[in-house]
């Protein structure tokens, strides 16, 4: 069985996050979605409800959600992953997810980084993004499922400015 790991901090999940998790879906017979906990970044949704509302969001039977705080490389390496699946989107993802992605091949050489690029609709959607505009009271409709609409606003309406 291959197994495929999608990972990050979904804070909150988006469209285009579940673009890329339904694609490897499609592709892999099992994934992942693995839920940062790092302690040490700031999030606006705990551990626990961005696991929740991940859930609520996925269709396939095959997806699953996890939280992990060690080493991406170490998580699938015990799963026995034989890839870890990145969205990209502007050029500017590139940089980094590159590193990342050279790091994690010299950590765990068995599992593949495979890159699914963006949809041009989700090309400039983040999650800082999804809740600037809800922080100023903007419409996210185009951002993010219909049934976590309301828990984002509730979060993050008047909230702070996230950059
Ligand atoms: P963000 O970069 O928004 O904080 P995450 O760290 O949760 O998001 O990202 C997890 C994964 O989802 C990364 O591989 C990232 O490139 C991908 N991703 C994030 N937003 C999008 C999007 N709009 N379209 C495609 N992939 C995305």
């Amino acid at each position: 069985m291959k197994i495929a790991i999608c990972p990050g901090s979904f804070d909150p999940v988006t469209l285009g996050h579940l673009d890329i998790i339904e694609r490897t879906a499609d592709i892999f017979d099992e994934v992942i979605v693995l839920v940062a906990s790092n302690r040490s970044k700031n999030t606006s949704f705990t551990t626990e409800e961005r696991m929740e509302l991940i859930k609520r969001c996925v269709k396939s039977d095959n997806i699953k959600v996890d939280t992990d705080d060690g080493l991406l490389v170490d998580y699938a390496r015990k799963k026995g992953a034989v890839a870890i699946v990145k969205g990209l989107r502007a050029m500017s993802d590139f940089d980094y997810e590159f590193q990342q992605a050279l790091t994690n091949k010299s950590l765990y050489p068995e599992c593949e980084t495979v890159f699914l690029t963006a949809r041009g609709e989700n090309m400039f959607l983040s999650s800082s993004m999804v809740k600037e505009v809800c922080s100023l009271g903007g419409d996210i409709s185009s951002f993010v499922p219909e049934k976590i609409k309301e828990d984002i606003y509730k979060r993050c309406k008047g909230d702070k400015n996230y950059d």
